[in-house]
């Protein structure tokens, strides 16, 4: 079982990466939110444990992100000091499964997970849709017009995360960094993907739907865009 920790403070992290491995957990750990939701969006977790204070954005809004814009079903376990009604309920309005305030024990952070894991985990995630092209997380099937495509695991992972923001404009850094982390395998693989994408999604069809916005990055669409 896979699960993805978001929590700023390296103390709190490595306490609960230390202990959840000795469980046989894999654990990935995101330092600040922008990464955290990049993995999260990027990868198909067990649970997620985030903290509500982060540096850049809070975890509230990570939260929500996840939810109403990427539709991740993933179970999602919100830690926080703010010991206080008022952000408990915030927390779940904004998607949460579960709450847990600081300090805690470990030994329940693992019961709570085992638990969302096994009451949530197996949420079916829903098929993801723009026009008439279809992405599927589960069984990765990928049509357009009711004809399947086979793409390759980066191509996958590109159109994927390009569906779970539909309508923005992904500049090529978040791109890359959410397909291949820190280790993008050269500086034109990103532009030599969109490519091959663009002529397995878009070109034997009318209505392109990958647009370039110059200077910015890339964005899927099936508004008017400049392309
Ligand atoms: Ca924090």
């Amino acid at each position: 079982m896979k699960v993805l920790v978001i929590e700023d403070n390296q103390d709190i992290a490595a306490s609960i990466r230390d202990y959840l491995e000795t469980l046989h957990y894999a654990v990935d750990v995101a330092r600040d939110g922008m990464t955290g939701l990049n993995l999260a969006i990027s990868y198909a977790y067990s649970v997620i444990i985030l903290d509500l204070g982060l540096p850049d954005i809070d975890g509230i809004d990570i939260c929500h992100r996840l939810r109403h814009d990427a539709h991740q079903p993933v179970p999602v376990l919100m830690l926080t000091a703010r010991d206080s009604l008022e952000s408990k309920l915030e927390g779940f309005e904004s998607g949460a499964d579960d709450y847990l305030v600081k300090p805690f024990s470990l030994k329940e952070l693992a019961a709570r997970i085992k638990v969302l894991s096994e009451r949530i985990g197996r949420r079916p995630e829903p098929r993801l849709q723009i026009a008439d092209l279809t992405l599927d997380v589960t069984t990765h099937e990928v049509c357009r017009a009711g004809k399947r495509m086979d793409l390759s695991p980066s191509l996958f992972r590109i159109l994927m995360y390009l569906m779970r923001n539909p309508h923005r404009v992904i500049a090529k850094e978040e791109l890359e960094h959410a397909v291949w982390q820190n280790h993008p395998p050269g500086s034109d693989a990103l532009r030599t993907h969109l490519f091959n994408l663009r002529q397995l999604v878009d070109r034997p069809f009318d209505q392109p739907l990958l647009h370039t916005v110059r200077g910015f990055g890339v964005m899927i669409s099936d508004r008017n865009a400049e392309d």
